[in-house]
């Protein structure tokens, strides 16, 4: 049952081979018995998920299943989830148990799909590796002495390991794509405004978004048609009608143009990488695509100017964790400055406290010119170039990632080499684009992802073409020996 896509999953649910409490309980078990050794999950919602399975069978009795009813997956412990603790991996929020449900949460829920649990990540959905995470790393589940990537780390590797059929994530710089590469999987980082952030804990707000990570891009599709559409209670939601995302999947391919960003492919990337993403490419054009040339001159300058807007936004965005409101409060504070200071600088971990003081410079009187508001010029540039590109192409690839899992610790001292990770997902957050991470082969037995990046609200098609490809391939049905 594990090996099964969700698509496979709702079919043998409606089939009735299968009920939903048979399903989440075997989920379960896997979790118990090979989560261990993988550290993707924060929190197991054992109850929770086997009252929400025997409900989404009542509901299957009485006539009333969605395509997504009875199936279970794994949040991202970003999302806020009522009752449960969500706690962003922080030490900061270790006591936090969430009021309300995310937006997200909340319309999975009303599809009747059951919630596993809450999935580890780096701290605040700050790092490339999910070692920032107080819960300890997550381990690859293709080697465990490597990284998974971060900072969906523990959805990619639930999702590898097949401990769930899917799960969430969110993507500020690369957060969906990158573990998703990293891990085999498919990982889809929707347009900026597509799905709500609602609930969602804040990292950089003008750059978060969620979105689904998945065996297949036909998962991704089921997923996005219960996550995505306009949301009042998030300001920066668009209200643009969703479509079936399902319903494009097979539509061919003859005549698409692709382009080939040249800076995508320059120095800094793996050859092993590279040779898998290539392969990927000339695939593309025997299903019938044209290649294209193309340059997005500015891409060396995404990660400077994402890591001034990043941590600014972030300075702010935490300074809502005072010791007063939420979460982590210091032992027998003196006074109130006191309490602020030490339950900050007790609550976060190292990133986390680099990022805030980063941002806060950046945004401070005096230095807000010379680097916000340069940073945001940048981030205009770099928009123009991605405009420029996709008046002569329909999507753009290239690795998703310059590199495959690298070994646990390799990075975690060099903060530069890690921000490295993040070299061709970012600008795509900058732009407010969707981007999506496929499986296209092994490097050193380690996955390699594919990225493809689509024009605004384009994500039907990112699925498409990532579908096509996947029944050409099987890339994305292979799993790590150990969890078979
Ligand atoms: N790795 C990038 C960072 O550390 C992106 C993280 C993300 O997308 N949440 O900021």
């Amino acid at each position: 049952m594990h090996t099964k896509t969700l698509k496979a999953l709702s079919n043998a649910l409606a089939a009735g081979e299968v009920s939903s409490q048979e399903l989440t309980r075997h989920f379960l078990d896997r979790i118990k018995q090979l989560d261990p050794g993988v550290n993707s999950f924060i929190t197991v919602t054992e109850e929770q998920a086997l009252a929400q399975a025997k409900a989404a069978d009542e509901q299957r009795v009485a006539g009333n299943a969605t395509a997504l009813t009875g199936v279970p997956i794994a949040h991202k412990d970003i999302f806020c989830t009522r009752g449960v603790k969500t706690s962003c991996a922080s030490k900061m929020l270790d006591n936090f148990i969430a009021p309300y449900n995310a937006t997200v949460v909340e319309k999975m829920n009303d599809a009747g799909i059951v919630t596993l649990g809450k999935t580890n990540m780096d701290e605040f959905a700050m790092g490339s590796s999910n070692e920032t995470s107080f819960y300890g790393p997550v381990k690859n589940p293709w080697n465990t002495d490597c990284v998974p990537g971060g900072s969906s780390g523990g959805s990619a590797a639930a999702v590898a390991a097949r401990l769930a059929p899917a799960a969430t994530g969110t993507d500020t710089g690369g957060s969906i794509r990158q573990p998703a590469s990293l891990c085999g999987i498919t990982g889809l980082k929707p347009t900026y405004g597509r799905v709500s952030r609602w609930g969602m804990i804040a990292f950089a707000s003008s750059l978060d978004q969620a979105g689904p990570m998945t065996q297949t891009a036909e998962d991704a599709a089921l997923l996005m048609n219960a996550m995505a559409g306009f949301d009042p209670k998030d300001s920066t939601s668009t209200d643009i009608e969703v479509p079936d995302y399902t319903a494009d999947l097979n539509k061919p391919l003859d005549g698409l143009r692709i382009g080939l960003p040249k800076e995508f492919f320059e120095d800094g990337l793996d050859a092993g990488v590279g040779q898998v993403v290539q392969e990927a490419i000339a695939l593309y054009e025997k299903l019938g695509a044209t290649l294209v040339d193309i340059e997005l001159p500015n891409t060396h300058l995404s990660i400077p100017a994402y890591y001034v807007v990043a941590p600014a936004e972030a300075s702010s965005n935490l300074s809502r964790f005072d010791g007063v409101r939420f979460g982590y409060r210091c032992k027998d504070p003196l006074d109130l400055e006191d309490l602020y200071k030490r339950s900050r600088g007790e609550g976060f971990g190292e990133e986390v406290k680099r990022r805030i003081m980063i941002g806060t410079y950046a945004l401070s009187a005096g230095y807000y010119d010379a680097y916000y508001l340069k940073a945001q010029k940048v981030r205009r540039l770099i928009k123009n170039d991605f405009d420029e590109a996709f008046k002569n192409v329909d999507v753009i690839m290239g690795p998703t990632s310059p590199n495959a899992g690298f070994k646990l610790g390799e990075k975690a001292s060099d903060p530069v080499s890690m921000y490295l990770s993040d070299i061709y997902t970012i600008s795509v957050n900058m732009a407010g684009l969707p981007g999506i991470s496929i499986p296209a082969g092994l490097s050193n037995s380690l996955p390699v992802g594919l990225q493809i990046i689509g024009n605004y609200f384009d994500e039907a098609r990112l699925l498409n073409v990532a579908h096509r490809y996947q029944q050409e391939t099987d890339w994305h049905a292979q799993v790590p020996a150990a969890f078979v």
